[in-house]
């Protein structure tokens, strides 16, 4: 087998690699990769860096897919040097013998070469290292300077704030993004970053960064200094060219190739950022993937050659819709058109060059964007529809139409995914070929893999490809008034510090005015249990139980069920029950399934007085009705049982008293049985122990509904303090990952048993840390909601509805 050594484990050699193994070239190969890790998605880095992914979710190449293809991975190994006339690259641990070479480096990022800049705390914004650095500073909070205001510093910058920093972007020149936005645009998004509280300072010069062992302010030439805790540099990259000089092939700005990606030397290739083709360099993923492919195939013997494309610029912020591609200087033979909606922050301009599209900026509205592409990309004459150009698909020929008639008029060559070079044609041949759904025609073809820009419009077009039979992915979105998932939307109320409903909606582009009764519930959950100590809770945003605090009965009387801690109670407690049951004339009285008294069929209007008078008591609200904690079942253990080994009695007493009040996305039910014969039926519970005479044994995942499940084995712990503690990680790791209404054993099919062990058992300080919060939520939660009401609270939510029987007829 011919020896095929990959220098860089970065996005273009990821992608060439795959187009080599589909083609069974026949090469053993070495990747060397100067990170600790294999290749990932760089541009999803900004989500990575707001919160809004996790690194597991940005890996484009795992273990296996090394392992199954044999790749030798050598990561954490920087190449030091490359000798051709030997074939051999050195490292710090020696040579390695290639018969091809490809040298696919990327690009390193620019330091300003200003006094300070080499001061700890002055960083770049390149790899999953940097992002770390910074979400360290974002840890501490204090405020951040980014220096730059392209793409990647306004990334950072609102990842930065989204982490909870103070942050100033310093740019150089007029305008954000002066590359690819006119002065309009750019005030606009510059008017929109100010809203969110970022500090945007334009023609800002940096003279020098100050501090003694560590950055504390950034001066500028014009004698400002802002303060700060952490700088970072998104001013510029530089193709990573050196290990190809030192080799002695041709370079210029970048490592010389030609249309085959082969260098000056004909067993090298390049590719990526590092090189230079036709005097051009790349910045841009989409013109990258294409020079993978043609790696590929000249390493496979075939011919191919790269021809750059057009390519478009998206800004990945939150919220912020922009769309930028082409050319739009002004010149003597161009031509503008320019809508603008000021109220609504929307600004498109076209420029034209003899009756064609020669630029486009998107501001505000960027879903036609692929459409203008296609146009520009073509070089259409548009003087025929140009009175309704600037309005895109939708109304060419000046009437609106479908949106679904405006994909189908796309031409088979128009771009659907930038990133991925993904065109119409390709996914109606995938969906020839055999795919028949948007997961397969996804994984086929690539679309909407990268930034995921793209996702509505891939859908559309694969929609429009399966014909009638193929509906959009009901469970792509959380519900129809959002096409977002129940993970996306958790993950951004948190990532862009959302508090109330109303925000989440309009920042997330809800598609219905108020929500629906799936979406509300859900949001006031999700918002409530991201910031226990800010949300005011909406009472209209929960079904009617949780509204009024007891259940409705069928004949809309309802039940009244208070807390009887471990299934314990008191002679007091019994006769304070039967004197309600009396007073209020409640027809049944009945022992429930979880140990407790329930008074069943209690008159709406009644409710507060009844509360009050078990509050009196000494009762508190059981939360037989709520999306929370239910009851700890316990049997009667070492007190009273010969069998008992431990006090499940007393633990279950504990764990109730930690637990009651809290919200969690369905109810919570538990039970601690004092020993194996497990009286209390703790191994069909959301979360069971069953002491044994090593400790406590932890069972989660049961249920006993309409499903029957039993509970899966946590762990083994040694003390009751154990386990209150695992028991409180569980319930927030559920209560802040579960979709809401998921039991946990749904969640946990969902996420896996391994994740929640590896998060509540064998990672101690993620375990303190969720416990921690779950207590720090419950300072602010744990009330009775009985007490409240029985003082006043929502009366009128008590009170009759008017008797219309009673009003005068005329
Ligand atoms: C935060 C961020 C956001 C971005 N967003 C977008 C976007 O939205 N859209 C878009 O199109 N592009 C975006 N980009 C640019 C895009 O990520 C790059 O164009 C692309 O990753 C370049 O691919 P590459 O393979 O050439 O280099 P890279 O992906 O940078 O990979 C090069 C790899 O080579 C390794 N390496 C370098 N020297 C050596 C050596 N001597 N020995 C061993 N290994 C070495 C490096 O450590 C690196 O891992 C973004 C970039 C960043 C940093
Ligand atoms: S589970 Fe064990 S300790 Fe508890 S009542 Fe049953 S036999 Fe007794």
């Amino acid at each position: 087998m011919k020896r095929l050594v990959v220098i860089g484990a970065g996005m273009a050699s990821g992608r060439m690699l795959e187009h080599l193994f589909e083609r069974e070239a026949g090469y053993e190969v070495t990747l060397f990769g100067a990170e600790p890790r294999g290749n990932y998605n760089r541009i999803m880095l900004s989500p990575v860096l707001s919160g809004e992914k996790s690194y597991d979710e940005i890996v484009t190449h795992d273990a296996d897919w090394y392992a199954g293809n044999g790749v030798t991975c050598r990561f954490g190994e920087r190449v030091e040097g490359v000798d051709p006339d030997r074939k051999v690259v050195v490292t710090a641990s020696g040579e390695t013998a290639y018969d091809k070479l490809v040298i696919a480096t990327g690009s390193d990022p620019f330091i300003i070469p200003v006094p300070g800049a080499d001061l700890p705390g002055v960083m770049a914004y390149r790899d999953l290292d940097d992002v770390e650095r910074m979400q360290g500073y974002a840890a501490k909070g204090g405020r951040a300077v980014v220096i730059g205001g392209g793409l990647l510093g306004l990334e950072a910058a609102a990842g930065l704030k989204a982490r909870g920093m103070d942050v100033t972007v310093v740019h150089l020149a007029g305008h954000l993004m002066e590359r690819q936005l006119d002065p309009a645009a750019g005030y606009l998004l510059e008017r929109e970053l100010r809203s969110r509280g970022i500090e945007v300072l334009t023609e800002a010069n940096t003279a020098e960064l100050r501090g003694t062992d560590h950055v504390e302010a950034v001066l500028l030439k014009d004698g400002r200094i802002i303060e700060t805790d952490m700088v970072c540099m998104a001013v510029g990259i530089r193709p990573a060219c050196a290990l190809g000089r030192e080799a002695g092939l041709a370079v210029n700005r970048g490592i010389v190739v030609d249309d085959a990606m082969v260098t000056s030397d004909p067993d090298v290739l390049a590719l990526g950022e590092c090189v230079e083709h036709r005097g051009q360099l790349f910045g841009l993923v989409a013109p990258l993937y294409d020079q993978a492919k043609v790696a590929a195939a000249t390493l496979a013997g075939e011919a191919a050659a790269f021809d750059p494309p057009q390519v478009s610029t998206k800004l990945k912020v939150t919220g912020v819709d922009l769309f930028s591609a082409g050319d739009f200087a002004e010149g003597e033979d161009r031509e503008e058109i320019v809508f603008r909606d000021a109220a609504r922050g929307v600004y498109k301009r076209l420029v034209l060059e003899e009756d064609r599209i020669v630029g486009v900026v998107m501001y505000g509205e960027t879903a036609d964007g692929a459409w203008f592409l296609d146009k520009l990309r073509s070089r259409e004459d548009i003087s025929d529809g140009r009175d309704t150009l600037i309005f895109g698909p939708n109304f060419a020929g000046g009437a609106p139409v479908d949106p679904m008639a405006a994909v189908a008029a796309l031409p088979d060559d128009a771009e659907i995914c930038g990133c991925n070079g993904v065109s119409k044609g390709t996914i109606m041949a995938a969906i020839a070929g055999g795919a028949g759904s948007l997961a397969e025609v996804t994984a086929l073809t690539k679309a909407s893999t990268s930034c995921g820009s793209c996702a509505g419009l891939t859908a559309q077009v694969v929609a429009l490809g399966l014909g009638d039979g193929f509906v959009i992915p009901a469970e792509a979105g959380m519900c129809g008034c959002t096409d977002h998932t129940h993970e996306d939307v958790r993950r951004l109320i948190v990532a862009d510090g959302m508090k109330a409903i109303p925000e989440v909606m309009q920042k997330l582009h809800w598609k219905s005015s108020g929500g629906c009764a799936k979406c509300r519930p859900a949001l006031n959950y999700y918002l409530l249990c991201a910031w226990p100590e800010e949300y005011a809770d909406h009472a209209q945003s929960r079904f009617i139980n949780e509204r009024v605090h007891a259940n409705i009965q069928k004949d809309g009387t309802y039940s009244v069920v208070p807390r009887m801690w471990g299934g314990i109670t008191t002679p007091d407690e019994l006769r304070a029950i039967a004197d309600a049951a009396d007073k209020y004339a409640v027809p049944t009285v009945k022992v429930t399934g979880g140990q407790r008294i329930d008074l069943l069929g209690v008159q709406k209007e009644d409710l507060p007085a009844i509360w009050a008078d078990l509050n009196a008591a000494g009762m508190v609200s059981g939360h037989a009705y709520a999306k929370g904690l239910r009851t700890v079942k316990t049997c009667v253990g070492t007190d009273h049982c010969r069998f008992g080994t431990q006090d499940s009695t007393g633990l279950g007493i504990r764990i109730e008293k930690a637990l009651w009040g809290a919200w969690s996305p369905h109810k919570f039910k538990l039970a601690v049985s004092g020993c194996p014969r497990n009286c209390a039926e703790a191994t069909c519970k959301d979360f069971g122990v069953v002491c044994v005479s090593e400790g406590y044994q932890l069972h989660v995942g049961g249920a006993a509904g309409m499903e029957v499940k039993p509970t899966q084995l946590l762990c083994t712990v040694a003390t009751e303090d154990e386990a209150v503690e695992y028991c409180a990680a569980f319930y927030q790791l559920y209560r802040e990952g579960a979709r809401y209404l998921d039991r946990p054993w749904k969640w946990i099919d969902r996420v896996g048993l391994d994740h929640v062990k590896e998060k509540v058992v064998e990672d101690a300080e993620s375990r303190e840390a969720l416990a921690a919060r779950f207590f720090h939520s419950q300072t602010f939660f744990q009330h009775d909601p009985w007490a409240e009401r029985a003082n006043g609270k929502d009366a009128h939510e008590f009170m009759p509805m008017a008797d219309l029987t009673r009003v005068a007829a005329e």
